[in-house]
């Protein structure tokens, strides 16, 4: 499904993302954990296209992705989740989803978010869309509330809904457990294993590993920029170098 290889990325000569090369394959959970600087979000933003690569390749389904803007990106399948994404307070859930889907249709995000009229069968397939996502994560009963209003668990699956708007085949998601007490982390760990039962392959970044071992199939460990040990959930808590990077406290 992906493939990133040799990808670099330095900011005023040091290296956040440094020779990084991973595989993920279709239907897989891969988790991507590290400490806090270990240069997730830098590679989240490497694969989107939020930001150029030094060096090195990133191919989605074998289509070479290096020179293509992100809403590009997002039309070959790709969707994504930022760490801390904007919720627009004021609107309702469902016009936060809505917003969301147009980065695949014919008229961009910006236009969304100004308001600008669009074609209305556009209008009619984004809302349809919007509705199946909202009944995805379990939001369809909370699509005429002020999201503003929504406990940060519901926020979160409704930053999913958005992002399953364009029917992704590849979904990133960037730290989705932050700040989340544990029966919202509970909640979006049911959802993403329903998302991986329906054969989405997801990319999740994440700080805590308990929640990463429960989802992913495999997982790989980023230190310094560096990836330092890739297996199951199992092989990379037993890996010494994981212990004394990551995990030894
Ligand atoms: P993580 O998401 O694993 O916490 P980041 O990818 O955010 O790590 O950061 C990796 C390193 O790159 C850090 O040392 C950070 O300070 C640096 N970095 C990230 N983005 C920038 C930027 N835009 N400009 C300068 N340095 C950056
Ligand atoms: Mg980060």
């Amino acid at each position: 499904m992906l493939t990133v290889d040799g990808v670099s990325r330095s900011f005023g000569g040091v290296y956040a993302v440094r020779d990084v090369s991973l595989d993920i394959a279709e239907g897989e959970v891969r988790g991507i954990i590290g400490p806090n600087g270990a240069g997730k979000s830098t590679l989240f933003n490497l694969i989107t296209g939020h930001l150029p690569a030094d060096h090195g390749a990133i191919a989605l389904r074998s289509a070479p992705l290096d020179r293509l803007p992100p809403h590009r990106r997002a039309r070959l399948g790709m969707s994504i989740v930022f760490q801390g994404a904007r919720v627009f307070r004021g609107m309702t859930v469902r016009e936060n989803v809505m917003v969301g889907a147009h980065t695949r249709g014919r008229t961009g995000f910006a236009a969304a978010a100004l308001r600008l009229p669009r074609h209305r069968r556009d209008e009619r397939e984004i809302a349809r869309r919007a509705e199946e996502a909202l009944d995805r994560v379990g939001l369809g009963a909370w699509a005429e509330s002020q999201a503003g209003l929504l406990p940060l668990g519901q926020q979160r699956s409704m930053q999913v809904a958005r992002a399953l708007c364009a029917r992704p085949s590849l979904l990133l998601l960037d730290e989705p457990a932050s700040g989340l007490r544990a029966a919202e982390r509970e909640a979006l760990a049911v959802l993403i294993e329903e998302l991986r039962a329906g054969g989405l392959t997801i990319m999740l970044i994440e700080h805590d590993v308990a929640f990463v071992t429960r989802l992913a199939d495999r997982i790989t460990v980023l230190d310094l920029g560096r990836v330092i040990a890739e297996g199951t959930p199992g092989e990379v808590r037993a890996d010494p170098h994981v212990v004394s990077a990551y995990l030894g406290d």
